[in-house]
């Protein structure tokens, strides 16, 4: 079985995040035309217990003391994190052990359910997605499964804006020709300023190889513009706001060839930013993911960066 700890990840917002994958890959309520991992094959609307909780939390364990405390602990991975009927239970048991704040980053898709909200209550930061508010830009993106209603989304944001103590940051994915239009950036900037409890938005774009491979990314100067746009009083980012590579960590432990395996099954990754996150000697990493692409197991893109070689895509 996959690990379900992995990384740490090098993130943009997050710096080393160490990610925890709480659904078998690819479920997921959407099928999002920018998805950086594969189409979802297993479309999903109900919660589950995926793994009783104790099982990830006894991986955690092991795997903080093996490494540089990360800036982050992360639900996220190959699929939506709140399908999981134990994320309440996760979220606390993890506080029970390690003092590193806890992020999930969730397409906010089960926002409309009071079970999904209260979990998230335990979590330090909440990273929601919403791209449009009008019904049809939202189902063009995410192609959603069957019983995921766009009204739910919209209430639910608001009820767990209003309940949530931790910091609420919405992400916005830009696709050029979907949800770019000045219709759309105005009415989201009115959602925005009427929810309560935001504090902050971020702007990404398709940089990392989409499942749909038709979607461009949105350029620098395009998110700069929806930024100016959206007019909000909040600080808004974006993807090129931020680097893409974490501080060096201090470990000196190359990792394995697995664990890279595992890291990159949810993000790919160039060399710099595996030598950042792992640590340990830059050229027995580099050994160790010639052997992976020399086995098959992984590939080099053309961007220069490692994924594995069953996968089309992810992030
Ligand atoms: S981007 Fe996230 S929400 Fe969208 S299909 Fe991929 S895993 Fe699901």
């Amino acid at each position: 079985m996959a690990a379900r700890v992995f990384g740490p990840v090098p993130s943009r917002r997050l710096g080393r995040s160490l990610g925890l994958d709480l659904t078998p890959a690819k479920t997921c309520t959407y099928d999002c035309r920018y998805c950086q991992l594969t189409a979802t094959d297993h479309p999903a609307t109900e919660r589950q217990m995926f793994f009783q909780p104790a099982e990830l939390l006894d991986e955690l364990r092991e795997k903080l003391a093996d490494i540089e405390p990360p800036d982050w602990i992360t639900c996220s991975g190959s699929g939506e994190p709140t399908l999981h009927a134990g994320l309440g239970s996760i979220l606390k048991g993890i506080r029970e052990f390690s003092s590193a704040p806890i992020c999930v980053i969730t397409n906010g898709s089960l926002l409309g359910r009071e079970d999904v909200r209260t979990d998230l209550c335990f979590a330090d930061r909440v990273m929601p997605t919403l791209c449009s508010v009008h019904e049809e830009t939202w189902r063009a993106i995410h192609q959603p499964a069957t019983g995921i209603i766009f009204k739910d989304i919209l209430q639910g944001l608001q009820m767990f804006g209003r309940m949530y103590p931790g910091i609420l940051e919405i992400e916005v994915f830009i696709c050029p020709g979907l949800n770019d239009t000045e219709r759309e950036i105005d009415d989201l900037g009115s959602f925005f300023r009427q929810l309560p409890g935001l504090d902050a938005v971020y702007l990404n774009a398709a940089v990392r190889n989409p499942v749909d491979t038709s979607l461009l990314p949105a350029s620098p100067e395009l998110l700069d513009s929806i930024k100016r746009r959206l007019k909000l009083q909040i600080p808004v980012s974006t993807a090129f706001d931020h680097s893409p590579l974490p501080k060096r960590t201090e470990s000196k432990r190359s990792p394995t060839g697995q664990e890279i395996l595992d890291l990159l099954r949810r993000h790919p990754c160039t060399l710099e930013q595996l030598h950042r996150v792992f640590g340990g000697d830059l050229r027995q990493l580099t050994s160790v993911t010639t052997r992976l692409v020399e086995s098959g197991a992984a590939e080099k893109r053309p961007d220069g960066t490692f994924a594995p070689l069953s996968s089309s895509s992810k992030g």
